[in-house]
């Protein structure tokens, strides 16, 4: 036990209430705490006069008090404390709220830099409950406050107090060790841990935050490869059953089209791992609609030809539904029996699909598809042969980790939802082999792609009538759910920040107001009284999420109104109209993946980006007019990385062993835009791993990496 894991009760001040409101935001220790980085930071540096304050935002001013503050009461229980500060401009009231010991504060002829709102009425100033410290003789105030994620419970106060404490705790008990190699740290120019865990906290200046950040965010790419890179190392000498008897031919036989060049070269590429006694572990990536379903059918054909048997998982029960239904015919008529196990399976069903999965005689289940309920307790393979993941980044490394122990000496498959540049596939998923499927089959029809503001609305309505009238199907999807997802107190935050992180890193418009998924599914049941509208989100139970999304899939809804959850691979031939409200908030891959999701069947179908951010020239709207003049996912893909960094990607298309898999968190390698810091990150871990592959000369990095990896008990594969 090191000083970071001290229990965060033992700091000063920290007691049973407040540790478990930290609890909730993941702090436990001293050493969670001081990575609990700043959400953003305000320039308290940029001092202005009282009459030069916009009355709009929060600016700092260096006032003297003028008056003894006065302490009145009002309505029973609250006291206000009123007192009046000036500088070389004007004078202001100041004003808070129940704190009668500040009358003991704000002694007159003192100075003290507040940072807050000044309002001007009745050509007076004033101000209320603005944050203050004193100005004091050769004390120089800090120029940059950090400004924390919050709970209920834990101010903005206490944290900055806590975190001293834990950095003197640390720094005292020479903890932060810098497990950099020494020369790699060199080599990029990075600076130190401590200074950066001193001025991810309490900036000195910008450079020394960006020379912070930059420095974070590279231990955070670093270890992540690290571990990838070593547990890659370790599961590719995993034993298997060789399925060496593969012939891909009866599958090409009985498809109703024939196979494009890239889905015959990665058939081939799958064929080639499984015949060998080592586990494949591949991940299949291509474009929305490339065909990869055929890839995992091939996959699993070439088990059951070796007298094996084959599992697909799917992140949806719709989802496993759809495969099901696809695939069944396919496999009935090479002679193989399917099997479906999706939560809904009744547990007669379900007994029956468990004893014949177990089996090894007539009654035997060749193939099985479903849902997570693949992984319950019940489920036992009599001779396991492949398991094939798909839309894989759904899933918790845990569930794929269970999966994959419920059949040992299997080969692994999994299909990616997205198209992710190559170079950034090779360092997300360095333990996997890659095949790209780059090819689209022929006689796609492309899905027109528009992009327009907030003048449109009236003709956007007029048009999804039309398409409902002409019997199409209409998706509206909204970033947020509900109207306001920040709690108020993260909202009075943000107006707080001047600079918020993002800010530093992107240049989001976050002005604009977000469309919600309740609301405009309201307002839309509102303005088409004839159509059947729905809403569908993450919040919902997942029971209830299937049925609105069965609902749409069997045409009872017209009009689904949705956050991104539909982002899975759901076939809705149907659907003829995507639209996209505050389209500036998606990555372009994203909207790729969602613009995949029409144009399924027969009918023209079109994609709608709706953003106020193409107003004025910039980024968003240069991002946003890609989607019209680019129809490739890779190309999108290439750009989105160029322009906005892999932070898109990594919150996307992350594999939730980023999230999931024990302590490896992307804190703010999210928000980073570096590609280029990223892949040198990358690039490190895997020269490290090849020149010392067990870290035996890094030992404190191994065992970094080891609890990194290892809290969870599955280490990634
Ligand atoms: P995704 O890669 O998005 O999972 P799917 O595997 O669901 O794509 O395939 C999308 C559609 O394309 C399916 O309807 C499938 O039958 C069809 N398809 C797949 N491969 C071909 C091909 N070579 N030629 C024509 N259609 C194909
Ligand atoms: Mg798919």
């Amino acid at each position: 036990m090191g000083t970071l894991d001290t229990d965060i009760k033992k700091l000063y001040g920290v007691g049973a209430v407040k540790a478990s409101a930290y609890a909730t935001l993941g702090v436990r220790t001293v050493g969670d705490l001081l990575h609990h980085y700043p959400r953003g930071y305000e320039d308290r540096g940029n001092i202005k006069l009282i009459t030069e304050a916009d009355g709009i935002s929060k600016c700092a001013h260096i006032l003297t008090i003028a008056t003894q503050p006065k302490s009145v009461r009002v309505k029973g229980r609250m006291s206000l404390t009123k007192f009046r500060a000036y500088d070389d401009s004007a004078t202001c009231e100041i004003t808070f709220f129940n704190q009668e010991f500040l009358k003991n504060v704000f002694v007159p002829g003192e100075s003290f830099r507040f940072y807050g709102k000044i309002e001007k009425k009745a050509g007076r100033y004033s101000m209320t409950s603005p944050a203050y410290e004193p100005c004091r003789e050769g004390v120089e105030l800090p120029s940059l406050i950090p400004v924390y994620p919050l709970t209920e419970g834990i101010s903005q106060k206490q944290i900055a107090k806590d975190m001293r404490s834990a950095m003197i705790l640390a720094s005292a008990a020479d903890e932060q060790r810098d497990i950099l190699p020494e020369d790699i740290r060199r080599r990029h120019s990075l600076c130190t841990l401590s200074y950066a865990m001193r001025n991810i906290h309490t900036p000195d200046s910008y450079s020394a935050l960006a020379a912070a950040k930059k420095r974070l965010i590279f231990d955070e790419f670093f270890t992540f490869a690290l571990g990838i890179t070593a547990a890659g190392a370790e599961s590719k000498r995993a034993p298997a059953h060789p399925c060496a008897a593969s012939d891909p031919r009866p599958l090409e036989a009985v498809l109703p089209y024939s196979l494009t060049g890239a889905q015959r070269r990665v058939i081939g590429e799958i064929r080639e791992d499984m015949a060998k006694d080592t586990a494949m572990s591949r991940m299949v990536i291509g474009d929305v609609g490339s065909g990869k379903t055929v890839c995992a059918a091939a996959a699993m054909l070439f088990a059951v030809q070796n007298g094996r048997q084959a599992a697909l998982m799917a992140p949806t029960e719709i989802l496993a539904r759809q495969h099901y239904a696809s695939l069944k015919e396919i496999f009935a008529s090479l002679g193989m029996t399917v099997g479906l196990l999706v939560g809904a399976t009744s547990a007669a069903e379900k007994r029956k699909i468990y004893a014949s999965l177990a089996s090894n005689g007539e009654d035997r289940l060749d193939i099985i598809i479903g849902t997570h309920a693949l992984i319950s307790s019940g489920v036992q393979f009599a001779s396991p042969g492949v398991v094939v993941i798909d839309e894989q980044h759904r899933f918790g490394v845990g569930q794929r980790a269970a999966l994959a122990e419920k059949n040992p000496m299997s080969h692994v498959l999994v299909m990616s939802a997205t198209p992710i540049p190559r170079s950034l596939a090779l360092a997300l998923y360095g333990d996997l082999d890659i095949s790209t499927i780059d090819e689209i089959p022929p006689g796609r029809q492309r899905v027109d792609t528009f992009v327009v503001d907030e003048s449109y609305r009236e003709r956007l309505n007029g048009f999804i009538k039309k398409q409902v009238a002409k019997g199409g199907q209409v998706y509206v999807v909204c970033p947020a759910v509900e109207e306001s997802q920040v709690s108020e107190e993260e909202e009075a935050d943000l107006l707080l920040s001047d600079i918020s992180i993002d800010e530093l890193f992107s240049e989001r418009e976050s002005a604009i107001p977000l469309k919600s998924a309740v609301k405009l599914s309201e307002e839309l049941a509102e303005a088409f009284p004839e159509l059947s509208v729905d809403f569908l989100h993450g919040k919902l139970k997942s029971r209830e999420k299937e049925e609105k999304m069965e609902r749409f899939v069997t045409g009872q809804t017209d009009v689904l109104v949705s956050t991104t959850v539909i982002e899975v691979g759901v076939n809705v031939p149907n659907a003829s109209l995507m639209i996209v409200e505050n389209a500036e908030r998606f990555g372009l891959s994203q909207l790729h993946q969602l613009r995949g999701r029409v144009g399924r069947g027969s009918r023209r179908s079109y994609c709608i980006l709706v953003s106020e951010a193409i107003r004025k020239e910039g980024s968003a709207k240069e991002r946003l007019m890609t989607m019209k003049s680019s129809y490739d996912g890779y190309a999108i893909a290439e750009k989105d990385l160029a322009m906005r960094g892999p932070g898109d990607f990594l919150r996307t298309n992350q594999d939730s062993r980023v999230r999931q898999s024990g302590g490896v968190r992307f804190r703010l390698a999210e928000l980073c835009e570096d590609s280029g810091l990223m892949r040198v990150a990358f690039d490190e871990a895997k020269a490290l791993i090849e020149s010392d592959p067990k870290l035996e000369g890094h030992p404190e990095l191994k065992s970094e990496i080891d609890g990194l990896f290892a809290l969870d008990g599955s280490a990634v594969n």
